[in-house]
């Protein structure tokens, strides 16, 4: 792309996990959406890729200099069974380009037409499902969750078949890498050992350098994933977050956010919710997925034990101890993160207890999970009414005010600083319906503006009431999402 300098560092090292690819020619590009921060963020001016070319670049009909298209192999457990060969059926790994600031990004494609591994699908994306991954990916940015990011959405002028015929798009999306659980579980299916031995050595360099210098480089790595995953699992869990689909495929090495299918945030707090309509267990309801993370880690220690130690009993107990960090790990990080959005600058013993009892109490009062954390600063500041009017009526509300007080009185954060944990503003199930729907009929107009608010979730923004409010009743009862579309 104009200006931008690649460095193709997974084409060079890991040779056996890609496949040589160019995207399907799209009729007729338009770039629909840009995110012109981070276009410039990655060296690019946002002028350029308005222009014809630029989209021709950002749908894949033209590759840039420097770019060396592949479909990435890998495979994955999905809702728990095991898929020996998925890969990127609908996507393309353009190449890397490192920024200005020196961090090597993946610019990816997904939606660009059939690769050798599209098995039975098409290889296509609707506008959609296209516009709601680059719409949830950047409000948790601005949440400041760790996440892959939007760049681009580009109709590509072709009707995609599902239910009905839906324009295709291509959405073009920036992450760390995209390395995942799953690629660890190809490699080390192969007959040929030195490519999960390469694919380890890549992924310590690009992610974990500093595991180069351990007596076990393979079991820093693994410590060093299992608490990036600790830590994002934590920070879905603080807002409400439920990803929906957390196969192996779709679980990073780095540590961000991946792979925005059925995902949505919660209104009503239940730790049973599910939105995935393909999700008929439970398995990837809100309250399990620390469990489903850990599954998953489980997964990627097991590919990791050759190179952790050579006899397989003790691979397996070395592998054992550093999983077993996970749940401290999480609950360390969850309960720090609940005592900011409670308010509490002394962090008690109990303040996970504290925090297990209020969600407790929404829980039984069926209250909104965003609006009533963001209550509890107005109750700081003397308005009792909003958090009172949530959970006035739940049995225990006032034991647990006086117990709350006296966590507070050994040390209380201001209201402006519980605020900027607690967010206003999160993509709600029906704003962000309302907005795709429009977006598909043709007007981008109720997108825009959801994008413009989710930007800065944080911040009262007057005018916007709205966007805070959770969705009317018969909506949220009946709401179901779906993958892979
Ligand atoms: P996802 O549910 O989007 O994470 O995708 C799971 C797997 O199915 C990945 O290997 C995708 O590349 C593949 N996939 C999903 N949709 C399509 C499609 N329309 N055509 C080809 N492959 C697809
Ligand atoms: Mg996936």
């Amino acid at each position: 792309m104009a200006g931008l300098e690649f460095d193709n560092s997974f084409v060079r090292d890991l040779d056996g996990l890609y496949e040589r690819w160019s995207a399907t020619t799209a009729a007729n590009p338009e770039l629909v959406v840009l995110n012109d921060e981070l276009a410039r963020e990655l060296g690019v001016d946002p002028d350029d890729l308005r222009s014809p070319h630029g989209a021709d670049l950002l749908v894949g009909n033209v590759v840039p200099d420097g770019a060396e298209p592949v479909a990435q192999a890998y495979a994955g457990h999905q809702f728990g069974g095991y898929s020996p060969r998925l890969g990127d059926g609908r996507a393309l790994l353009l190449g890397e380009v490192i920024t200005a600031e020196d961090r090597r990004c993946d610019i990816h494609l997904k939606g660009s037409g059939r690769t050798p591994f599209a098995r039975g699908g098409d290889g296509l994306a609707a506008f959609g499902p296209m516009l709601r991954e680059y719409l949830m990916c950047e409000a948790m940015h601005a949440l400041g969750i760790p996440t892959t990011r939007g760049l681009a959405v580009i109709t590509t002028g072709d009707d995609v078949a599902r239910e009905t015929m839906l324009p295709g798009a291509v959405f073009v999306r920036v992450a760390s890498s995209h390395l995942r659980v799953g690629t660890f579980q190809y490699a080390a299916s192969l007959d040929d050992p030195t490519v999960l031995s390469r694919l380890v050595d890549h992924a310590i360099a690009r992610h974990v350098p500093e595991a180069v210098d351990a007596e076990i480089p393979a079991l820093a790595f693994l410590g060093a994933v299992i608490d990036a995953q600790a830590e994002l699992i934590a920070r879905w869990m603080l807002v409400g977050f439920i990803h929906g689909v957390m196969n192996t495929d779709n679980m990073t090495i780095s540590g961000e956010t991946i792979d925005y299918g059925p995902c949505a945030f919660m209104d009503a707090y239940d730790p049973a919710t599910v939105f995935s309509s393909i999700d008929h267990g439970g398995r990837y309801a809100f309250g399990n997925q620390p469990q489903m993370a850990l599954w998953n880690l489980a997964r990627l220690a097991e590919s990791l034990l050759p190179f952790i130690d050579p006899d397989a009993d003790s691979a397996i107990e070395i592998a054992t101890d550093a999983l077993q960090q996970f749940p401290d790990r999480f609950r360390r990080a969850w309960s720090l993160g609940m005592a900011v959005k409670l308010g509490l600058a002394a962090i008690p013993d109990d303040v996970a207890d504290l925090a297990d009892d209020f969600l407790a109490l929404l829980q039984v009062a069926g209250a909104d999970f965003t609006s009533t954390f963001r209550s509890l600063s107005r109750f700081v500041d003397g308005d009792e009414e909003p958090l009172r009017s949530s959970l006035g009526a739940a049995e225990g509300f006032d034991a647990w005010l006086v117990r709350w007080d006296a966590a507070r009185a050994t040390g209380a954060l201001t209201a402006d600083a519980m605020d900027a944990v607690n967010p206003v503003y999160v993509p709600r199930n029906h704003l962000v319906d309302g907005a795709l729907t429009a977006a598909t009929a043709g007007d981008l107009g109720p997108f825009t503006e959801l994008v413009d608010v989710l930007r800065r979730p944080f911040v009262d923004q007057p005018g916007r009431e709205r966007y805070a409010e959770p969705a009317p009743p018969d909506f949220a009862s009946g709401f179901r999402t779906f993958c892979g579309t």
